[in-house]
């Protein structure tokens, strides 16, 4: 489904979405829940491509959800698989998730997907801009594309509405409430997140 001109919402992700970004080179913004990578593949198919057209992949954290089907997308094509370098570890398997995460994780396995590069403070990869969002996990990012942002789990949305990411998946909640009030002074239009549909930008922000 698309969103805004040049951003899709990959609707055989529901559940934890990842978003597709035509621009200047196709990029993934995570990967959702592991082994839909068949589903995924057939979408691209209906939009004209396959996992070899994707440039990067953007992981906005470590969550099990979020990384599911990077290994597969990454070794079916040459795609550049990112992450910050606080989640880095726990991604790679070196480190184990905090509280709640680490019993998930025992439950929903991921395939561990090669590292290529951390973002660094600022980093703009083609057009898109990556925030630094802590919180959720301790290396969260954000990813700022014209006027959409794609908030992983900072906030989640429900009937229209954005809210903050549920506290008890939360890593620290007040950095992640601090980092909301950060890409509130960012400019977009449109919220991209992984949990629930993309919204108008809405009140969250003002209500902070
Ligand atoms: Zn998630």
């Amino acid at each position: 489904m698309e969103i805004v001109r040049g951003v899709y919402l990959l609707e055989s992700t529901k559940g934890s979405y990842s978003y597709l970004v035509m621009g200047e080179e196709p990029v993934l913004i995570d990967t959702g829940m592991p082994g839909r990578h068949d589903k995924i593949a057939n979408e691209l198919l209906k939009l004209g491509m396959t996992f070899e057209d994707i440039a990067h992949i953007l992981l906005t954290h470590h969550d099990v959800d979020h990384i599911g089907n990077a290994k597969y997308i990454q070794s079916h094509s040459h795609a550049k698989v990112w992450a910050a370098k606080e989640d880095a570890p726990v991604i790679l398997g070196e480190q184990n998730r905090h509280g709640l995460k680490r019993v998930i994780a025992a439950l929903v396995r991921a395939d561990t997907p090669k590292v290529d590069a951390v973002y660094q403070p600022g980093e703009k990869i083609g057009s898109l801009e990556v925030i630094e969002t802590p919180g959720h996990t301790p290396g969260h990012v954000s990813v700022l594309y014209q006027g959409t942002l794609f908030a992983g789990d900072l906030v989640t949305s429900r009937k229209g509405k954005l809210r903050p990411s549920p506290g008890f998946l939360t890593w620290d909640n007040k950095q992640l409430r601090q980092s909301i009030a950060k890409v509130g002074s960012f400019s977009f239009d449109w919220v991209c997140p992984a949990h629930g549909e993309p919204v108008q930008r809405g009140s969250l922000w003002e209500l902070l």
